[in-house]
């Protein structure tokens, strides 16, 4: 309901339920105001707050101290998809045998049945997929060089530390290796069950393929500061030098 709707020609015209529930509505002033109805959310320290999700959201939640990993999982230029599941891969929430296998341990089903499905050489795990599996790694191999990862092993930990170190960054370089990254996540794990669950399967020069293939073409979406860092990524890439601009950030 709106004031409107009960201040009719300079009177409160309250329903009588009401009046009979709160009789300190007919202590009410006059209602001197003449600006326009709005919604308002009273914020839980008192301010009046222009109405919005946003706003509300940020008012009833409980806010933490960021992690670190924030800006190493969402970026401007990631796909969003390849962002979730990296969410999923930091916080070490995707379902891997080992982690069934702990379910599973009191029912009657085999974790020694179990393996990964890369590999065969058994069970998976999140260190195993990323990229220690022999497969995962020939991935890892063929796509760290042109993320600028050359020194970064095939350890998860060594590939977390080193984006969580540059987080954050929006040096072109930086901004590829997670780019790359993720898209080399996210294709592994759709591999990883593509061979559980149906008869298809890529060999990795296909998969290595299919991850630069990805990161190539958000590249062409995006706009590159010019440095001699960015002719040679661009050359790298084989990106025209059109994406080049002069006085902006990379994306
Ligand atoms: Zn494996």
């Amino acid at each position: 309901m709106k004031v409107a709707d009960v201040y009719i020609h300079g009177e409160w015209r309250w329903p009588d339920t009401w009046v009979t529930r709160y009789p300190s509505l007919l202590d009410l002033q006059h209602f001197t105001s003449h600006s326009a109805d709005k919604v308002v959310w009273r914020s839980s320290s008192g301010l009046e707050l222009d109405y919005g999700t946003s706003s509300v959201w940020n008012d009833i939640r409980t806010a933490h101290d960021e992690v670190p990993w924030s800006d190493m999982v969402w970026f401007p230029q990631a796909i969003p998809r390849h962002s979730f599941f990296m969410w999923l891969l930091v916080n070490k929430k995707l379902k891997t045998q080992d982690i069934m296998a702990r379910w599973l341990s009191s029912g009657n089903m085999n974790f020694n049945l179990m393996c990964c499905s890369l590999c065969t050489l058994g069970p998976d795990s999140h260190e195993h997929l990323f990229f220690e599996c022999p497969y995962s790694d020939q991935v890892w191999k063929g796509v760290k060089d042109l993320a600028g990862l050359h020194n970064v092993t095939n350890s998860w930990g060594s590939i977390y530390d080193h984006l969580v170190h540059f987080r954050g960054s929006k040096n072109a370089k930086h901004v590829i290796g997670r780019m790359v990254v993720s898209a080399a996540g996210y294709f592994v794990w759709q591999e990883r069950n593509a061979r559980l669950f149906s008869t298809k399967k890529r060999g990795a020069n296909r998969l290595i393929e299919v991850i630069l293939t990805t990161v190539r073409m958000k590249l062409h979406t995006m706009r590159f500061k010019r440095t001699s860092q960015v002719d040679s990524i661009l050359q790298d890439w084989s990106l025209p030098r059109g994406l080049v601009i002069e006085d902006d950030d990379c994306g």
